[in-house]
Order: C-alpha cells, then sequence, then structure tokens
C-alpha cells in the first residue's frame, strides 16, 4: 500500500511497515490487533510527528458512517476521521454549524480534537472543547464509549489525547443551528491593536491578526454572525500569489525580507467585507507551505510578548518570511488543553518551508515560554518530560487513564514515548 508518509509541511518523514484504510470496522480491528504498534493519521496536517511510525499507520477516513444527530439538534455523533470540510458540508445540509473553527479544513475531527486545534474568539473554546463523547477501538479490537459520567477518567483524558487512548471511531460534538459569518478585513497599526485589544476583541465574536516581524501594521480579521447577504464570494484573506512571491525572493535574498514585507503590507490597504455560510467562511485555503511553532500565554502576557518577539527578530536582524497570527480563546477544564489556565492569547510563529527554522523557533520559543505560554501540542516545540510535569498538574491523572486503556503502549510512538517519559522496555510487550 502507501509506502513513505510525510506530514503536510514535508517536515516529518516515516516508512510505515503496514498501512490501512479500513471501510468498516472489522477492517478496523483485524488492523489493530495484529499490529504491535499502531498510528492512527488524519490529514498529517500537524509538524511534530504525533503520527510517526515504522509500524502501523491507519486512517480513518474511508470508514463508512455517517451523522446522527441528537433529538435536540444540539450534539452530533460524527465519524472521527471525516474532514472538517466533509463535516460541516454535511452539518450545513442538516441545518447545523459547528460552534468555531481554525484557519483550515481538510483536519480529520479526530486530529483536531486529539491535538486542541482551536480558532479565534474570547468566549470560544477550542474545538476539544466541543468534544462531548467518544467512540473508540482499544488495543484488543474491543469498542469502548466514554463521555461525561461514563468512564469519566478515560474520557477526561481522551478530550485532547494526542491519540494515545485508541483509535477514535466516532466524535459527539455540540453544535449550533447553521449560521452565516460576515467577515471583515483591514489594515490597522499595531500599536492601535495593541492599545484597543480588548475593546476590538470583546465587539465581534472573533478577531485575528496577522502580523510580519518587519512591518509596523498588521491584517486585522473579524468574523461575526449576520444575516445572509447576496452572492457567497470565495476568496482567501491573504493574498497567496503575491505573498508566494514575496516568500520565494525573501529566502533568495534574505537582506530584502524588511523591505518586501513593508512592500507588501502597503499593497493590504484596501478594507473586504463578505458574508457567506460559517462552514466556507471560517477555513481559508493555504497552499504555501510553512513550518510553524504555536504558544497559548495568559492572556494578559499575549501582546506584550508579541512585542518582545518581534523587537527580538528585528534586533537580531533574523531572516523570517511568514507573519506571526494572533488569536484569543476562551479558558478551559481539560487535563492536558494549553487553555487551562483561563483565558488565553495565542501566538503563531511560522517560517517559509524553503527557509531554515529550528534555531530562530529556539530563540523565539524561549520568549514564549517567558510570557507563560504552554506550546500547541501538534506544532514544534521542544518541551521534555519534565516541562510536562511541570506545566500541566493534571499529568499523572492522564498517564494513569492511558496505563488502563493501553498497557501495552500500542498506540504510542517513540515522539510521545519521550514525550511522557513512558517505560519504553514495556512497549509493545504483553501487560
Ligand atoms: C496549514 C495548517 C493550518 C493549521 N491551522 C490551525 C489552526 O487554525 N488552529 C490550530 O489549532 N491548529 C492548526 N493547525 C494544526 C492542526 O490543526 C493540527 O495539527 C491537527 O491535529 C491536524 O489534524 P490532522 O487530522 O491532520 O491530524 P494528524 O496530524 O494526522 O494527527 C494528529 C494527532 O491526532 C491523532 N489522531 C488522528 N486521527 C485519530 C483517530 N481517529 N483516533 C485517534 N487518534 C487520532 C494522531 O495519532 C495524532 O496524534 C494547522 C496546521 C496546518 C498544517
Amino acid at each position: 500500500m502507501m509506502s513513505g508518509w510525510s506530514n503536510w509541511s514535508g517536515s516529518v518523514t516515516a516508512q510505515p511497515g503496514v498501512t490501512g484504510r479500513p471501510r468498516n470496522l472489522d477492517e478496523l480491528a483485524g488492523l489493530v490487533r495484529q499490529a504491535q504498534k499502531v498510528r492512527v493519521v488524519g490529514a498529517g496536517h500537524s509538524f511534530m510527528p504525533l503520527v510517526h511510525t515504522d509500524d502501523t499507520l491507519i486512517s480513518l477516513a474511508d470508514l463508512e458512517g455517517r451523522i446522527d444527530i441528537a433529538a435536540d439538534r444540539k450534539t452530533v455523533w460524527a465519524p472521527a476521521g471525516w474532514s472538517l470540510d466533509r463535516l460541516t458540508g454535511a452539518l450545513w445540509e442538516a441545518g447545523l454549524s459547528m460552534i468555531n473553527q481554525g484557519d483550515i479544513n481538510p483536519q480529520s475531527l479526530a486530529g483536531a480534537t486529539a491535538t486542541g486545534t482551536h480558532g479565534t474568539g474570547a468566549e470560544l473554546g477550542s474545538i476539544a472543547t466541543q468534544a462531548c463523547g467518544f467512540r473508540l477501538m482499544q488495543a484488543d479490537g474491543s469498542l469502548i464509549e466514554c463521555g461525561p459520567g461514563l468512564h469519566a477518567d478515560l474520557y477526561e483524558a481522551q478530550r485532547l489525547s494526542l491519540g494515545l487512548f485508541g483509535a477514535a471511531t466516532e466524535i459527539r460534538i455540540e453544535v449550533l443551528p447553521a449560521y452565516h459569518l460576515e467577515e471583515r478585513i483591514s489594515r490597522m497599526r499595531l500599536g492601535e491593536v495593541a492599545e484597543r485589544l480588548d475593546e476590538l476583541a470583546a465587539a465581534t465574536r472573533h478577531m485575528e491578526f496577522f502580523v510580519f516581524p518587519y512591518s509596523d501594521h498588521v491584517i486585522f480579521k473579524t468574523l461575526h454572525p449576520a444575516e445572509p447577504e447576496g452572492e457567497f464570494v470565495d476568496s482567501a484573506d491573504i493574498d497567496e500569489t503575491v505573498f508566494r512571491l514575496v516568500c520565494e525572493l525573501g529566502a533568495a535574498a534574505t537582506p530584502m525580507i524588511p523591505t518586501l514585507q513593508r512592500m507588501l503590507m502597503r499593497m493590504s490597504g484596501q478594507q473586504t467585507r463578505r458574508i457567506g455560510p460559517a462552514w466556507k467562511i471560517f477555513p481559508s485555503e493555504r497552499t504555501i507551505r510553512f513550518e510553524e511553532m504555536e504558544y497559548e500565554l495568559p492572556r494578559a502576557n499575549g501582546m506584550q510578548t508579541l512585542k518582545a518577539a518581534i523587537d527580538h527578530i528585528r534586533s537580531r536582524r533574523m531572516p523570517i518570511a511568514f507573519p506571526f497570527e494572533f488569536r484569543l480563546t476562551a479558558g478551559d477544564d481539560i487535563w492536558m488543553s494549553p487553555f487551562n489556565k483561563g483565558a488565553g492569547a495565542s501566538i503563531s510563529f511560522h517560517q517559509y518551508a524553503g527557509m531554515p527554522w529550528r534555531s530562530a523557533f529556539g530563540e523565539i520559543e524561549a520568549i514564549l515560554q517567558a510570557g507563560e505560554g504552554r506550546p500547541h501540542w501538534a506544532k514544534r516545540h521542544t518541551l521534555a518530560t519534565a516541562d510536562v510535569y511541570r506545566l500541566y498538574p493534571r499529568t499523572p491523572d492522564f498517564l494513569a487513564a492511558r496505563e488502563a486503556a493501553d498497557p501495552q503502549q500500542k498506540f504510542a510512538n517513540a515522539h510521545l514515548t519521550e514525550l511522557f517519559g513512558l517505560d519504553s522496555s514495556r512497549a509493545g510487550k504483553a501487560a
């Protein structure tokens, strides 16, 4: 079947011994039972080696299933391997929408949940907070369901699981009646956004901005529920044609980067506005490959930490081709969620995939950590086991639930074994 595997950015590659795309639960159970080690892959959009394996790699994209809407229409059981695009399209057909979404929609529902994928919105939690039930295939091929009050520890751990507890076949998510969103994009001065952040955040349901490290202007974007109006216009928040050129020129001649970014921002002056179905407005297509690190900070530390990171890049004249993305997220109570300390500011730091990123990520990571940030689990970070325990007091509970669910560590790979300090000598052996 599939030979080599690579993640979206190309920075993680693997040679799985066995790959499978089961069409039903029996086929999935057969693959899981036979394997010594299993990783389930969604869309492979994680930057960390969460999916990496040289054993068995399974995609649930073809697993038969459908959405099952609760009588009160507030929750839906959905196939976990469906992409968010497929899921939100099916929800829309049924008159429903997801509560919030991130920047793109190829990710699987399970992959997005497993890593705490989020959008922006000061009052809105990550996609993991929308999940309120899971059906999981365990190491022996049996199915287990968990939810509030049902296998409670497994449920609490599985809410942000990194895929450690089994193959999620279906996930129950909270939904809303279908809604439209008005998108507005404009150019603003970074200083003004910093000064008025609270007011701007409160004015709309979703607020975010992109800022190139060498420009004093930001691309400021808001989304807010609205009545449908006119024809839906399919467009992107960032014009990737000019942006791609800026990245390529910048990569070829790094001293040009500051000038190119200021020029691009001068060209991005016009205000745009459109209204469309929420599932069409939330995602943009990202065709320019990049590598990414993201830290979630206490909201009060967000803006000053962003400025410190920008100052650092400017003072060291670091060749960074991509903008930062700044978003807001509500706090939650999920054991391993980087938002579980309260309202969060999310700072994403990217580098064009054609340029070196490791040393720059190291320098900026130190600044984001100084702002009390904790990393997005799917994006580049260098946490060690001691850091995980220090940053997440519920780590022992999470790992006890993992031990109970999968004592043979069938669903752990090398990265997760190292990250959580699992006993690698027991991996793959009978309990
Ligand atoms: C271009 C781009 C844009 C992005 N935008 C955002 C954004 O706006 N907000 C944000 O927070 N993140 C964002 N991300 C990160 C992305 O949402 C996460 O990496 C997410 O986990 C990817 O989902 P996936 O389906 O590709 O999962 P994968 O990367 O394939 O897997 C992620 C984890 O989920 C596990 N998993 C997948 N399916 C299952 C299953 N059925 N059962 C059990 N475990 C499973 C995997 O084993 C792995 O541990 C972006 C990434 C890219 C490349």
